[in-house]
């Protein structure tokens, strides 16, 4: 799949849209609209690589610290009981997206959460309130 199909991409050039968390010079953070949990978010690198494998040191240390930033804003505001971050390379893998992704996925004790969760489509309106809660927990 070239650059140009990439729908992360789409999304960071503003082709197609997304409940925008965070943005920096190097990452953009967003919803997930299949949410697996109530504040499910993406981080992504700004530069395109498809997974761990082919990410620059630099891009991945930037999304980290944006999951970071990302992790206690969605943790101040939907009070998980946990939050794993989870990042998949390979179809075996779960890997659905071919541009590097960090996901921060709120957890709650007994949720049965799998690791191929599978897709089921959110509700666009919450997502979008969710969002703007969680901005308004980001710190400096
Ligand atoms: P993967 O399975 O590759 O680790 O995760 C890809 C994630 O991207 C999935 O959780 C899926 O819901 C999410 N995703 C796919 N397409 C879009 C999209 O157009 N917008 C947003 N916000 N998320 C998407
Ligand atoms: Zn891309």
């Amino acid at each position: 799949m070239s650059v140009d199909d990439c729908i992360f991409c789409k999304i960071i050039k503003g082709d197609i849209p997304c409940f925008k968390l965070y943005e920096d010079e190097h990452t953009l953070a967003f919803m997930d609209i299949n949410p697996a949990n109530d504040g499910h978010a993406l981080i992504i690198p700004k530069t395109h690589a498809n997974d761990l494998l082919s990410i620059e040191p630099d891009s991945l240390a930037a999304v980290t610290m944006t999951a970071r930033k990302v992790a206690r804003a969605v943790s101040g505001t939907v009070k998980p009981e946990g939050i794993n971050l989870m990042q998949c390379n390979g179809e075996a893998a779960g890997q659905s997206v071919f541009h590097f992704h960090m996901h921060v996925l709120p957890r709650a004790v007994g949720d049965e959460l799998k690791m191929n969760w599978g897709l089921t489509p959110g509700d666009m309106d919450a997502i979008g309130k969710l969002a703007e809660r969680i901005r308004s927990n980001l710190e400096a």
